[in-house]
């Protein structure tokens, strides 16, 4: 990241609230879940799935985990009553697992219990590596309760490549991402180069191994490397998808789509909005600089 926008990124607290918000309309579906069934239905048209999320992350509370897992299951039985093509991903901590595993387990077994009920898939998402073993661990418990169930693994960390091994023998449909948190180097790779060699060799893994891949990413690099592997190993359309977030790159999801591949667009919503929406910022300085640049009155943004 260059010196300026290191300097950008540093300005994104001093931003606006209402001027996020605008940015923000981009990212997220909205505060309610009327506005991600909303999401999901306009994605369906235009031939993509969509994986709901409810923002929100590291509670201190039970009662606020409990709230959480309240507001999973009416989305299950929204997205059941809608049928539209959508499942959901959650993250570990936000129903318990920073306060308690068990807390965690109870709260995930019951999404998950309704979920099997709807047919639908709940994906554990990834989070920072002092999770990242006991999101395992669930995510391997729940799917052999229910069935229903799979996670997500990094590629910028050096345990992922081995870590595929138990989730391939479980046969279990993993997200492959960079991922998104700063790690020290004793665990992660650094540098583009390694993660998205990596990020290839995890894909042609668990592709390879008759492991369901959800392919998730925006850079070409890794797209190609994925249907390099696709095309070698002729595979059908109904092995693997691709998954984009939501207000990330829509050509290239639309390039997809229409070249026959599988698309499910990561669908986040609720009043959490401000925290998601800066973490998008701090990840793309290029549209805070576009932001900083209309709040001071420095021209049109082009992004
Ligand atoms: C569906 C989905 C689910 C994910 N789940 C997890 C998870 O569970 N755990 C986890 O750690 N990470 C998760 N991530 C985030 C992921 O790890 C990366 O941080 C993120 O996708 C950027 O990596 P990239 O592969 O797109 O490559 P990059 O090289 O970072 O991005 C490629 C291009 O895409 C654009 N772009 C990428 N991300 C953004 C953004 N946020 N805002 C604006 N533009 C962007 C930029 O223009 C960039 O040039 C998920 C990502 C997706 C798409």
């Amino acid at each position: 990241m260059s010196l300026f926008d290191r300097i950008v990124v540093a300005s994104i607290p001093l931003i606006p609230r209402g001027v996020v918000h605008r940015v923000a309309r981009r990212y997220v579906a909205g505060e309610t879940l009327e506005d991600a069934i909303a999401a999901a239905r306009s994605l369906a048209a235009e031939g993509a799935m969509a994986t709901l999320d409810v923002l929100g992350e590291s509670v201190t509370r039970p009662e606020q985990t409990e709230a959480a897992r309240d507001e999973y299951l009416r989305v299950l039985d929204a997205i059941a009553a809608s049928s539209l093509p959508a499942n959901t991903s959650v993250k570990p901590t936000a129903v318990g697992l920073s306060i308690d595993p068990d807390l965690a387990r109870r709260n995930l077994a019951a999404i998950c219990r309704k979920a099997a009920g709807h047919g639908i898939f709940v994906r554990l998402d990834m989070e920072d590596t002092p999770y990242t073993e006991k999101t395992i661990r669930l995510a391997l418990d729940l799917k052999a309760e229910f069935g229903n169930v799979g996670t997500v693994l990094q590629s910028c960390l050096r345990r992922s490549l081995a870590d595929l091994d138990r989730l391939g023998e479980a046969k279990m449909n993993v997200r492959i991402c960079k991922g998104i948190y700063n790690e020290p180097r004793e665990v992660a790779y650094k540098g583009y180069d390694v993660i998205v060699r990596n990020y290839a060799a995890m894909v042609e893994k668990h592709l390879g191994a008759g492991g369901y891949t959800a392919i998730a990413t925006h850079d070409e690099a890794c797209v190609q490397a994925a249907l390099e592997t696709v095309d070698r190993l002729k595979l059908p359309a109904d092995a693997y998808e691709f998954q984009m977030l939501l207000g990330v790159d829509p050509l290239l999801r639309r390039v997809l789509i229409s070249s026959g591949h599988r698309l499910r667009v990561y669908v986040p919503f609720g009043r959490d909005w401000y925290a998601y929406s800066t973490r998008r910022l701090k990840e793309n300085p290029s549209i805070a600089r576009h932001i900083v640049n209309a709040t001071l009155g420095l021209g049109p943004s082009g992004n």
